[in-house]
């Protein structure tokens, strides 16, 4: 939210920043404490230029702050200016999108496309349909996209989009005008091997066909111009339970590197969409008792595990009825708190896998304090920075969302690969594959990210190891 956004005057900007309000110039000071001089310029102009947009200001800090000393160390980064180009979208298309609801009244919502980034591949990235939507928000999720893509070895772009429509609370029949009335214009824009864009947070199977329905309508093209598609019309095996899954084992490779795994864990995770219920599921199978989820209205706590019948009940209360997490307690007995995050409660493990900035500072701590070993961000930005650095302080295990959720994006590459040859892979073959991505994004944040005394700083490695490759891809592709 901003109030006031005069580009000249960014001392007037007013925007919530972590929770807080504080003005454009108070943000910037924030960030200086932890900046060299030459961040601190690039980040003050990089405000200034996009004013109002403090998820987006947040994302290009961090990243910015890891590149520091690398960029020092390796100056034709610095000569080719890459920082201040791959903060540049190369397309954003902002468009209207009038839909009729169910009592014939006519509404409008706003759609967006970030193409942020195509050095490597095509465009790739998620569509969100939430209310809470806004361009730096999509920005944001697009920059940290690039990143992400990058690191899973395949050969996609970096892109994000979405609207502020809220499926919640809408017949189908009203969510699939909005998604054909959104296609309608979004089609123009993307294709196989232009944009190929996917699911996010109020996106699923529902919306992800009911837009694919339309483009094919209007392109008169069976492609694969979207994935997370249906399995009997071009979908992958293994897509939906991806992101879920791949945490799961990017947080396993973590573990063994001090000799410990999931068996015998309690895990706290956050959500009960689509990450969270497939978090829930492989944490299961490897021996670990999950005992909270939550929703954007509270948590619920279930000191006896979220066993697979209990996540079978969920899963048909949040794919199927569309209701809200406070059910399990009512069904189960299970202790329920509202308005709350279930980062008090003791654990082993975190798995944030709901949405951004839903960890912060004290509840880092108390995570901590409470014996916590590892986070591993299913969700995208979870955690503050405050936050990051109390677990990087206290030299937890942390694995960012760039790398711990990069599964969904890859299956997404390997559906992509699967359309192209005009075949399909197996359960087994596209897991496998999967196991072998997270194995080879965890390498390469060790290899980026190793300190002194055997501590791996696994931003800084997610953030060094995903920039190199796109930033080599821009410097031999010239002025672009
Ligand atoms: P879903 O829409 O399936 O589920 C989102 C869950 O998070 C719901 O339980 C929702 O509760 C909760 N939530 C959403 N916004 C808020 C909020 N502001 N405060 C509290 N809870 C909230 O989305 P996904 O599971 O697909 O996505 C979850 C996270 O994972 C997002 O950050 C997304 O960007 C990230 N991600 C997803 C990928 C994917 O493949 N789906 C890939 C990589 C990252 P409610 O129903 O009340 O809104």
């Amino acid at each position: 939210m901003c109030i006031g956004s005069d580009k000249g005057n960014i001392d007037l900007q007013i925007v919530i920043y972590n929770g807080r309000l504080l003005s454009t110039l108070q943000i910037i000071n924030i960030m200086s404490q932890t900046s060299s001089l030459d961040t601190s310029a690039f980040m003050s102009g990089l405000i200034a230029k996009n004013p109002a947009e403090p998820e987006f200001h947040q994302a290009v800090h961090e990243v910015a702050l890891s590149l520091d000393h690398f960029l020092e160390e390796n100056p034709k980064y610095k000569h080719a200016r890459i920082l201040e180009r791959i903060v540049e979208p190369e397309r954003i298309i902002m468009f209207r999108v009038p839909w009729v609801d169910d009592k014939g009244l006519m509404r409008v919502n706003r759609g967006f496309r970030i193409e942020m980034n195509s050095a490597i591949g095509p465009y790739k990235g998620g569509l969100r349909f939430h209310p809470t939507v806004n361009l730096g928000i999509l920005k944001f999720l697009a920059f940290e996209q690039v990143f992400k893509n990058s690191l899973t070895t395949l050969p996609m772009g970096g892109g994000k989009g979405g609207s502020d429509f809220d499926p919640k609370g809408k017949s189908d029949n009203e969510v699939m005008r909005f998604c054909q009335s959104f296609m309608t214009e979004l089609y123009r824009h993307i294709g196989a091997n232009t944009d190929i864009p996917a699911g996010d947070i109020g996106v699923g199977g529902r919306e992800i066909g009911y837009m694919y329905g339309q483009y094919k309508r209007i392109v008169n093209e069976f492609t694969g111009v979207l994935t997370g598609k249906g399995l009997n019309w071009g979908g992958s095996l293994i897509r939906p339970e991806a992101t879920g899954y791949g945490n799961v084992y990017f947080a396993q490779e973590m573990l063994k590197t001090r000799g410990e795994s999931f068996k015998g864990k309690t895990v706290l995770v956050s959500g009960s969409g689509n990450v969270a219920q497939f978090t829930v599921e492989k944490v299961n199978d490897l021996g670990g008792k999950v005992v909270t989820l939550s929703d954007s209205s509270g948590y619920i706590y279930d000191p006896d595990g979220i066993d697979y019948e209990k996540l079978k009940f969920v899963m048909y209360l949040k794919n199927n009825k569309r209701g809200r997490i406070k059910e399990y307690a009512e069904k189960f007995g299970a202790k329920y708190v509202e308005n709350e995050r279930p980062w008090l409660e003791t654990a082993d493990i975190a798995l944030p896998s709901a949405t951004q900035n839903e960890i912060n500072e004290t509840e880092a701590i108390a995570l901590v304090s409470n014996g916590c070993m590892c986070v591993s961000e299913g969700a995208n930005m979870p955690s503050t920075p405050e936050a990051i650095q109390v677990f990087i302080d206290k030299g937890i295990l942390f694995g960012p969302g760039k790398a711990a959720n990069a599964g969904g994006v890859a299956v997404s590459g390997l559906e992509m690969t699967q359309n192209s040859m005009r075949l399909n892979w197996t359960r087994a073959e596209v897991d496998n594959r999967l196991q072998t991505i997270m194995q080879s994004i965890h390498n390469t944040c060790c290899q980026y990210g190793a300190k002194d005394n055997n501590f791996v700083n696994y931003v800084d490695g997610a953030n060094i190891g995903g920039f190199v490759k796109v930033a080599d891809a821009m410097i031999a592709q010239g002025a672009v």
